[in-house]
């Protein structure tokens, strides 16, 4: 998500102090009595960016594992493939693959939109030409729920032509401690007012992880951080009388895993660059063929070590990456903690250290965090493995709402009482 942050200039800062206030807390447009005859209670998902499953088992997440202790926590959370941060977050909140939901990567070209999307370039990304399916915001919203967005990706964006409730554009250098204010602040509001779901979004534990690497100590000062935050959110729900209120849903996108530089493939040492147009570089390259050079560039790729190259349609089946127009006719997946580069790029780049995430989904180093907790969650409960599309149709059902067609099963993440 560091490209996010750099995104946002001085510029940026001042339009969202004058824009971004006018939207924010607007509510847009009166509505009628909510669905709320299935259950009263509202629904917050957290995601942690970047906190690896293991983490936590590390010291200083004391309260996010006395909320897994009262609550249900998976073994670890399968992100889809890549393990990359927009595409993933989009499938956590519509149930549906990349290849289905279009974000199928960080930075990805549509010939029919024709543009790039990149995740730190706003003007592009909030084209709703890119965004498939239906997050979970829409589908509450409408069947006449109020929700809100704290800068879940796509949060922000006109999805299916609507906004949360409550949103705000995206700034990465909103205290993470007032984001956790305004979350307590809404789930406080009048019935009528109040938002049933909240999706919010803390960078923290990515950013460092990607400066670092997961083993730093200073990964640990991240994890200390944000898990201070699932403290103030739990307490601040508790001085409001609204624990048994209020269910928490706290995952994350991906994991991490060490990158350095001895662990390089530089790709022009193989092939000609000139042949071919890398759409994106790590850890999967998504690469275009020149018109009439895809069996030559193919052939020359198969004798690049430490990665997997795929013609898109042998891309295996179990990373579901296949059907998508945006997903390029060559795939290059690097082995867990090499990098894909070029020489100019390491020149211009600098080499590769601290941690990266995006390899093949279904490595240990690249589990998601699972956690939930509240009054409709079953208590002290410990899953396996579980894939990530499942999120949306439990989120479905704890809100009582009808799910829009996704790829998840609400029977692989059944864990409400009753
Ligand atoms: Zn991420």
């Amino acid at each position: 998500m560091s490209a996010r942050v750099l995104a946002c200039g001085v510029l940026v800062w001042t339009v969202v102090l004058l824009v971004g206030c006018a939207t924010w807390g607007a509510q847009r447009g009166s509505r009628a009595a909510p669905a709320e005859q299935h259950t009263p209670h509202a629904t917050v998902l957290l995601s942690l960016d970047g906190f690896r499953a293991d983490y936590l088992a590390r010291p200083s997440a004391v309260r996010l594992r006395a909320l897994a202790a009262r609550g249900v926590r998976a073994e670890r959370l399968v992100p889809a493939f890549p393990s990359k941060t927009f595409p993933n977050h989009y499938t956590l909140v519509s149930g549906l693959h990349p290849e289905h939901h279009g974000i199928v990567a960080n930075t990805m070209r549509d010939a029919r939109i024709g543009t790039t999307f990149t995740i730190g370039d706003t003007n592009v990304a909030r084209d709703p030409r890119w965004w498939g399916g239906e997050p979970i915001w829409n589908t509450a919203e409408r069947q006449g729920m109020r929700t809100a967005g704290f800068f879940w990706p796509g949060s922000d964006y006109a999805i299916n032509g609507r906004f949360p409730t409550y949103y705000r554009p995206y700034d990465g250098r909103v205290p993470n401690t007032q984001r956790v204010q305004q979350v307590l602040e809404w789930l406080a509001l009048p019935p009528e007012r109040a938002p049933r779901f909240i999706a919010m979004y803390v960078s923290t534990t990515d950013d460092v992880g990607h400066s670092y690497g997961p083993s730093a100590p200073q990964v640990d000062s991240a994890i200390a951080h944000v898990d201070s935050l699932v403290g103030a959110l739990v307490d601040g729900l508790a001085t409001r009388g609204l624990s048994g209120q209020v269910n928490l849903v706290i995952v994350s996108d991906h994991g991490m895993t060490e990158i350095d530089s001895t662990r390089v493939v530089r790709l022009d040492e193989y092939v000609s660059l000139d042949d071919m147009e890398v759409v994106d570089w790590m850890p999967v390259a998504a690469i275009t063929p020149a018109p009439g050079r895809l069996a030559d560039v193919y052939r020359a790729l198969q004798r690049v070590p430490h990665v997997q190259v795929f013609l898109k349609d042998s891309v295996p089946a179990r990373y579901r990456y296949r059907a998508h127009p945006r997903i390029t006719p060559i795939v290059l997946l690097a082995d867990e903690g090499w990098t894909i580069s070029s020489t100019e790029r390491l020149q211009r780049l600098g080499m590769p250290r601290g941690g990266t995430h995006g390899y093949d989904n279904f490595l240990p180093s690249m589990g998601a965090l699972f956690v939930a907790a509240g009054p409709d969650i079953q208590l002290g409960r410990v899953i396996g493995p579980v894939a990530n599309v499942h999120v949306y149709p439990l989120l479905a059902r704890l809100l009582g709402i009808t799910p829009a067609p996704n790829d998840g099963s609400p029977d692989s993440l059944a864990i409400l009482r009753r």
